[in-house]
């Protein structure tokens, strides 16, 4: 885990668990699985187990120690409801969110189905910012189990966008985030698809979050839309309804 994150959107990372399995073609080029193979060459003893799932019990009440507040990426490294993870475990996960209120905690998964299955059992403080990876059409179906969820802040992460995402129902959406794919192998994306989610947000009164144009050398097309900076966040006044 990191005190401090190299990620836009967030502030710090907490991985309780590391290691994770591909599901969708978001996963093609998996940015933890990249960062895991440097760790494991630098003989991190944390990737013993290199990508396998790994539960790190010491880890469970970091949060805790840290006192300022932060927006922390929970399990960065992996997937919070990867199907090797015991219900338990993530049950421990969120009685530490739920205790350290100071702080803001975003998860994101791929895994909504069991997203909405344990959904039910969890409990969805105001601190938790629950997100789902929405990368093409073809995994359109997730946005409407995190719907279904209790949790008061939902969001999107449409990262790596490979695809048009026309129709977004953003009902009950409060948050999307947008990046093309970085790295050696970067699939394209194409500005058309962009805009088209900014203006659906606008529409929708959903705050948007624009991340990367992305590329092989991404520092080089950076991080404006037509001519400026979409940094938005959630508005605080949905915690009030
Ligand atoms: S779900 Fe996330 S962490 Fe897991 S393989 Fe896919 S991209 Fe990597």
């Amino acid at each position: 885990m990191a005190a401090n994150s190299q990620i836009e959107w967030t502030e710090a990372t907490w991985n309780p668990v590391t290691g994770c399995t591909k599901v969708s073609q978001g996963c093609k080029n998996c940015y933890a699985l990249a960062m895991s193979k440097r760790l494991v060459a630098m003989n991190n003893p944390r990737y013993k187990n290199g990508f396998n799932v790994t539960l790190h019990h010491d880890l469970i009440d970091l949060p805790l120690k840290w006192k300022k507040p932060r927006k922390i990426f929970v399990n960065s490294m992996s997937d919070m409801f990867h199907e090797d993870i015991p219900d338990e475990f993530i049950f421990s996960i969120f009685h530490t969110m739920n205790l350290a209120s100071w702080h803001t905690f975003q998860i994101l998964t791929k895994r909504s189905e069991r997203l909405k299955e344990l959904a039910p059992k969890l409990q969805w403080t105001n601190n938790i910012w629950q997100g789902v990876s929405v990368e093409n059409e073809k995994v359109i179906h997730r946005v409407d189990h995190l719907r279904e969820t209790d949790a008061k802040i939902k969001f999107l992460s449409c990262e790596p966008l490979l695809g048009s995402l026309s129709k977004l129902d953003l009902r009950g959406i409060h948050w999307v985030i947008v990046g093309g794919e970085s790295g050696p192998k970067a699939r394209p994306m194409e500005e058309e698809w962009v805009r088209d989610i900014r203006d659906q947000c606008q529409e929708q009164k959903v705050a948007f979050f624009f991340k990367q144009w992305g590329g092989v050398q991404k520092f080089r097309n950076g991080r404006l839309l037509d001519g400026q900076f979409w940094d938005e966040y959630p508005s605080n006044d949905i915690l009030a309804n």
